[in-house]
């Protein structure tokens, strides 16, 4: 069996659905190539992620009608942030008046994403999504793509995405390396219930031996982060659930008070990835698959949605004017845009992340330093405002 399609793309994960989505009006056929199960994907578990969004992402979220699938309740603003280095008290604090906006942004379950992404995919009818479906091998010719499924079927496409993650197999397929780098840690995310109010401010509390960090949601409730060594990860997730309620309350200091878990507990590898190149013959890169970031600045699914806005728009240009829709010139405009938007920001987090990730007595001098004076210089906060948001 064989399918003709103008865009391919692998993974319907957020990105995936997103771009899908972003195109659906284009007149272009779209297919979706997911390894998962419809089920799983119409109907998305809770993964203890809870996504910071900026303004521009959720407006983007708004264009592609993901916004009105997700129910105002699950919506928490990001008023404002702070940031913490050790036992210390002093804070960087980022407010959301530095921006004249209501909150920095947003933050929303990513299952919920997920499941809005789904909905609004499926009913176009331009976009078909294949599930359970595994590639075999993927041949590129000058004027098309040709993609075979384990199951044998041929899908012939003028554009081949690969959206499958940061552990990306298409990426490999397609013979474009990765800058990856393992951390040696793991982070652990769920909800909790407290008994003080957050006043909708995030922390990232760089500690000694840990990183916590906290993300304001509805009520007394937050998500929080943790980021240990894997071993010390696997004996939270094991915990009793009172011994945990006392260990967590223990690791925040009692700051917002006692501690209840209010969730299922989830762990993720920290390792991030940068594609050393974005596209090839034919084919691009999109969301972690391109880019997989480092969460300490929760900037992964904003980075996916602006590459999303920069291929799509070429695309669509592409083919109002009659163009070649995968053009290489076109494919390479996308990859100097996207990389221009992500690589300060990536190398910057990675920076961060190796400087508070080091107790040594030169690191942590630096550590205090760091936060003394980003804390005392107003544009300086200003700046990471505008990042944020
Ligand atoms: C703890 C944590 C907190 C985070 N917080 C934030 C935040 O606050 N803000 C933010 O912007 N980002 C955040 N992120 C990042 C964000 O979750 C990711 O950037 C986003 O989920 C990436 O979406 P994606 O669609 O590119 O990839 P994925 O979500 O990984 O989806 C990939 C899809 O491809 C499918 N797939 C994989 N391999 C194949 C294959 N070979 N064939 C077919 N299908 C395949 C998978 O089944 C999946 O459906 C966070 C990440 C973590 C781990």
């Amino acid at each position: 069996m064989s399918l003709n399609v103008d865009i391919a793309i692998v993974g319907a994960g957020p990105t995936g659905l997103c771009l899908a989505k972003s195109l659906a009006d284009s007149g272009l056929s779209i297919l979706l190539i997911e390894r998962a199960s419809e089920a799983s994907l119409s109907n998305p578990a809770f993964d203890g992620r809870q996504i910071a969004l900026s303004h521009d992402s959720a407006r983007l979220m708004q264009e592609l009608s993901l916004w009105e699938h997700i129910n105002p309740h699950d919506i928490s603003q990001l008023r404002n942030a702070r940031v913490f280095n050790g036992s210390s008290l002093l804070s960087l604090d980022i407010d959301h008046r530095f921006i004249n906006q209501n909150e920095l942004g947003y933050l929303v379950a990513n299952h919920l994403i997920r499941k809005a992404a789904y909905d609004v995919a499926t009913a176009s009818k331009s976009i078909q999504l294949k599930t359970e479906a595994q590639i075999a091998s993927i041949i590129t010719g000058t004027h098309d793509v040709k993609v075979t499924l384990t199951s044998g079927e041929v899908i012939q496409t003028k554009l081949l995405v690969g959206a499958d993650s940061r552990f990306s197999e298409t990426r490999r397929a397609m013979g474009i390396a990765a800058d990856m780098h393992d951390f040696g840690k793991t982070m652990m995310v769920c909800e909790i219930e407290h008994d003080l109010a957050h006043q909708h401010t995030a922390w990232e509390w760089f500690d000694y031996g840990q990183t916590l960090a906290l993300l304001p949601m509805n009520g007394l409730k937050s998500s929080v982060v943790i980021t240990l060594p894997p071993r010390e990860i696997s004996s939270l997730i094991c915990m009793p659930e009172a011994d945990f309620n006392h260990e967590i309350s223990e690791r925040f200091k009692h700051r917002l008070g006692a501690m209840r878990l209010a969730s299922t507990r989830h762990a993720y590898p920290l390792v991030t990835v940068f594609a050393k190149r974005l596209i090839n013959q034919r084919f691009a890169l999109v969301g972690d698959a391109a880019v997989g970031m480092h969460p300490v600045t929760a900037h992964g699914f904003n980075f996916g949605l602006k590459g999303i806005t920069t291929l799509s728009a070429e695309i669509k240009a592409a083919q109002v004017a009659g163009k070649d829709i995968a053009d290489y010139s076109l494919l390479l405009r996308y990859e100097k845009a996207h990389r221009r938007h992500t690589k300060p920001l990536f190398l910057a987090t990675h920076a961060i992340a190796k400087l508070y990730n080091n107790y040594g007595m030169p690191a942590r001098l630096l550590r205090i330093g760091a936060i003394q004076l980003a804390s005392r210089i107003t544009p300086f906060r200003h700046a990471i405002a505008g990042l944020i948001a």
